[in-house]
């Protein structure tokens, strides 16, 4: 039988191969795409193994679960990522593991993070999350279009904080690709704004082909690379 880590390496390299083929077609440099690992439901020694095989950079979306993770793991050379839709009573444990937080989207997780951010020791890198829901029952998160101006100010003054740009989930009911066209016009927005914030941090296992079409630099890919999660996660 293959061993975890050789299947692992196996998904691994096929999602470099894939990104490398995406990214030829939209006449983009695969050296600007970053890969995070979306570790969540898979256990610690997942985690480990993938950063023996190059993986830096890692994704989870729930304090309960990754701060556990992140303690016992934190020798490796890894970025932590929280991805997940936040409650602001999190904020506070989020900060003490996470390096980049993809999930701002709304004034009372920014209070909270004035709050948090200036305990740390290192910078929290933030995206602004905003929605590209277009079916009223489609509930991924993300603040209004028309607000993630007003929460990247906000963000900017805090001491501690690194915006890094714009993050989307895309929808499951509509047209991905409008989607993430809509988050590219997002990004050139913020970018006037705040020249530094140009990162993009969007796709999925089933869309970050249409994502690095439309400009993606961060994919938060999960199954591609660890296998099917279960139904809960
Ligand atoms: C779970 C999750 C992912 C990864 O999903 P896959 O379909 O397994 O690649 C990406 N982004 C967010 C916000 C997630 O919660």
């Amino acid at each position: 039988m293959i061993s975890r880590r050789d299947e692992l390496a196996l998904n691994l390299e096929s999602v470099h191969q894939q990104i490398s083929h995406a990214c030829a077609q939209s006449h983009r440099d695969a050296s600007d795409i970053a890969v995070i690992a979306v570790t969540k439901t898979w256990p610690a020694s997942d985690v480990a193994l993938l950063s023996e095989i190059g993986v830096t950079d890692v994704g989870e979306n729930r304090d309960q679960e990754a701060r556990p993770k992140h303690d016992e793991l934190s020798d490796l050379p890894l970025t932590w990522h929280a991805i997940g839709q936040l409650q602001t009573n999190k904020v506070k444990s989020v900060c003490e593991w996470a390096d980049v937080l993809h999930s701002v989207d709304r004034q009372s997780l920014v209070s909270s993070l004035a709050k948090e951010v200036p305990k740390r020791a290192q910078p929290l890198g933030v995206f602004v999350q905003i929605s590209l829901d277009e079916h009223p029952d489609d509930k991924r998160g993300g603040c209004h279009p028309g607000e993630f101006l007003a929460i990247a100010e906000s963000l900017v003054a805090i001491e501690g904080i690194q915006l890094l740009g714009v993050m989307g989930v895309g929808p499951l009911i509509g047209d991905v690709h409008q989607a993430f066209a809509h988050l590219q016009e997002y990004s050139v927005i913020l970018t006037q704004a705040f020249p530094q914030a140009r990162f993009i941090s969007a796709g999925m296992s089933d869309d970050f082909e249409i994502a690095i079409k439309y400009g993606a630099t961060h994919l938060r890919i999960g199954s591609l690379i660890l296998g099917h999660r279960s139904p809960d996660g």
